[in-house]
Formats: C-alpha cells, structure tokens, sequence
C-alpha cells in the first residue's frame, strides 16, 4: 500500500522500518480470518489489518485515541497474522513501532501505568517474584477456587547433573521459569547429559528482556538483553556450541537480539552471534533423534497414554517451528491426539492475561476445550507462560514436553 509518513518518524530507522513493512500489506484481509482477537470480537479494528490501518493512520500524522490505544492493546502479539500473511508483512515489528508512538501521544491512567510498572517490577526479577510466589503458596490452603487455581503449587526441584562433557551449551534461566518450573531446564541437562552434552547456566543471565520490551519500556527491555549477552559471552568465547531456550518466549525474544541491538556500537556483533547462537530445545534434540531413539528404546519404562501438545505462538508463529516440535514427538513415538485451531492463542501472551482478563479467559476457555477433545492424560507445551496459564484450567497435568521425554528415558 502506499504510505507518506509524518516528518516526526519519517527519517528515523523506525521510520524506515515501518514503512517498509507498511508497504508490504496489500490489504487482502487473509489475516483476519486467523486472528484471534477478530474471532472473538468481529471488529475489523481488533484484527491485523485494521490495526495496520491504524497504525499507519498514526505514523502518517493523524493523532492517535484512546480507541487506537484501545484496539493495539486489545492485540495478544501472538504474530499468527504473520504466518498466514502471503505477503511477509512483519506485523509485530510494526506493533512494536507504533505502541509507544500511540501511548506516547494518548497516555495511560495512573491505575494503568501503576499495574505495568509493578509487572515490570515484579516478572523480570527473580528476587522479587520468587519471594511473591513463597508467599501465595503459603497462603494457599486456605484460599478457594479461582484465586487458589492462580497460585501454583510449590514445584519440587530435581537433579542437575554435573558439566562433565567435553560438548557444552548455555542454557537461558529466564525469570519466572526456575520457580514456576524448576525441572523444565534440569530435564533438558539430564536429557542433554545422557547424550554427551553439558548444559550450563550462567549465573548473571536473567530475563530475555521481553516483558519490559512488550510494555513498551523498550530501553528497559535493551539493557536486559545486554546483561545476558555479557553473561553468555565469556562462555561462548569458551566454545559453547549453543545458547539453548526451553521456554520459546525467550526464545523469540533472543531471536531478535541482533536485530533490535543493531545499531548500539558495543553489542551489535556480540547481539548478533548470540541471536545465531539461539536454539529451541526441539533443534537440539532433533539433531540427536537417533541417538534418542535408540536410548528410549532401551528404557525400561513404557508408556501407553496419549499427549495433548499446545503449541505455543511463540514457537509456531515467532520463530516459526509451526508442526516441528509435533513431528519430532511423533518420530520419537509419543502418542499425540488431535487438536483444532492449535494456532489459536491459549490467552497467556505475556502480561496479556493480566491486563486484558475477559478476552484472554476466553481464549483459555476455548483452548482447553480444544485440548481436551482428544482425551489426553496430560497436556504438553514448550513455553512457561502457556504452561502455567494452562494449568489454572485444567486437572490434567501441564509440563514443557522435554520433562516428558525425561520422563520416558528414565
Ligand atoms: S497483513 Fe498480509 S494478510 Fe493481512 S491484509 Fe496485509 S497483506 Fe493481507
Ligand atoms: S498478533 Fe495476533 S492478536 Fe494481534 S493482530 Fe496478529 S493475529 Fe491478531
């Protein structure tokens, strides 16, 4: 489509970038159709090309509303307009372009403002939010219903083994997955160690920087981004082959280091080599397929019961493994059932389900439906936030399907 954007952002990289993609979009509307947001709401203004529409509205000098703010926040980010888009529009590029040109132009509420900086607070720091999460597990027996469902159970940690491979790979702690999940990473290393490779954690790495870069503290967002590529470097300087993510939010996150890092001096290149470095936990694994083949073949235990796998947005439609990790667990003789509209988002999407509640208890009612419809004996996905948000919902158990594979090989 053709564009003229305003003076303000016109010559900016920003700028450049927007227009580009804005260019790209040929209205066709293929996105609406798989859009969740669209689905539930039927407003072309809460669905990919609507808020394209508006964005560019935006970026072209028209002021922004409170109804454009509206309809941007009403978006989970979960990029499946991408994936169907036959153009290649990179819609959360966009997004992430015009959030804080519409915020900056519109405000927020006092109340709106508290509730994100408290997230940005809180989810990033492991000092603050493990001691929340003690807390709301201690007061748990005595709480009822939904707000029991909200606060986990305290989760057992389980055996690291010792790094003594010759093959080392990093692997990202991230913020709220070592008091959430504590056995997710400690399942990879002991499925990793059982293949000859050590997974090692660097002590100073925290969160990938996604929560605050979604709330728009973008600069915020950067400096995470930066103390984790400090604390991985002196290890990939050291050979580390691989920076591994066992929660695919991080993942899509590290992804973008390069990019977003690109025109900072001192961590362009080091952003860059630790982008490439990225793996999801299903590309390493796939690489050693046979090897895991052949030691699940030789495990002692057996399992007969069916598996629901939850895709998270993240993997299909961020780093877009769409159908990667189904066809590993299936070659490696999981037993899947069927789910439909699996590229539906599940609600979680960061800090979505926190501040859009209604829309993203929708979202969660419909994909535990659909997960449930094959009758599984427990859910399995590959991001800490679908995992948790799903458990609020379910009586089945919910785990990242390495703890299963772990499981398996004994
Ligand atoms: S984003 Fe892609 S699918 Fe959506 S209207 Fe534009 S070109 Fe069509
Ligand atoms: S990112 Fe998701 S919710 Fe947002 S417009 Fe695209 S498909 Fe819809």
């Amino acid at each position: 489509m053709e564009t003229n954007l305003a003076e303000f952002i016109k010559n900016t990289p920003e700028g450049r970038e927007a227009d580009a993609i804005l260019r790209k979009c040929v209205h066709c509307g293929f996105c609406t159709a798989t859009c969740p947001t669209y689905l539930l709401l039927g407003d072309e203004l809460d669905g990919p090309r609507g808020r394209i529409y508006l964005m560019k509205q935006v970026l072209e000098g028209k002021p922004a509303t409170v109804k454009t703010q509206l309809h941007l926040d009403r978006c989970l980010t979960c990029r499946s307009c991408e994936t169907t888009c036959p153009s290649g529009v990179e819609y959360g590029r966009l997004l992430e372009i015009g959030r804080p040109v519409v915020d900056a132009q519109v405000g927020r509420s006092a109340g709106e403002t508290a509730a994100r900086s408290a997230l940005r607070t809180a989810i990033p720091r492991a000092s603050v939010f493990s001691p929340l999460l003690k807390l709301g597990q201690f007061a748990r027996p005595f709480l009822f219903g939904a707000l029991k469902r909200k606060i986990p159970p305290l989760a057992r940690t389980t055996a690291w083994p010792v790094a003594a491979h010759a093959r080392k790979m990093l692997v990202l702690e991230g913020c709220v997955q070592p008091s959430l999940s504590p056995n997710t990473n400690a399942a990879a290393a002991r499925v990793l160690d059982k293949l000859g490779i050590s997974l090692v954690r660097a002590a100073p790495a925290g969160c990938c920087g996604a929560v605050s870069y979604h709330l728009n503290a973008q600069e915020e967002g950067l400096d995470y981004m930066r103390r984790n590529i400090d604390a991985w470097w002196p290890y990939i300087e050291a050979g580390a082959e691989a920076i591994v993510m066992t929660a695919s939010g991080c993942g899509a996150m590290v992804a973008e280091y390069g990019h977003l890092l690109a025109r900072d001096p001192a961590y362009a290149e080091k952003a860059a080599r630790v982008s490439a470095l990225m793996k999801d936990i299903s590309e390493i694994i796939a690489a050693e397929k046979d090897r895991v083949r052949t030691l699940l073949n030789s495990s002692l235990i057996t399992h007969h019961s069916s598996l629901a796998f939850h895709p998270p947005c993240t993997l299909q439609h961020g780093l877009k493994m769409k159908g990667q990790v189904e066809k590993l667990l299936i070659e490696m003789g999981f037993d899947l059932t069927r789910v439909p509209d699996a590229h539906l988002c599940c609600g979680s999407a960061g800090t979505y389900s926190i501040l859009q509640p209604a829309l993203s208890q929708q979202l969660l009612k419909n994909k535990i439906a659909a997960l449930n419809s094959g009758q599984p004996s427990a859910i399995i996905t590959a991001n800490i936030g679908c995992q948790s948000y799903l458990q609020t919902a379910t009586g089945l158990p919910v785990m990242h399907w390495i703890e299963a594979l772990d499981a398996r090989l004994g």
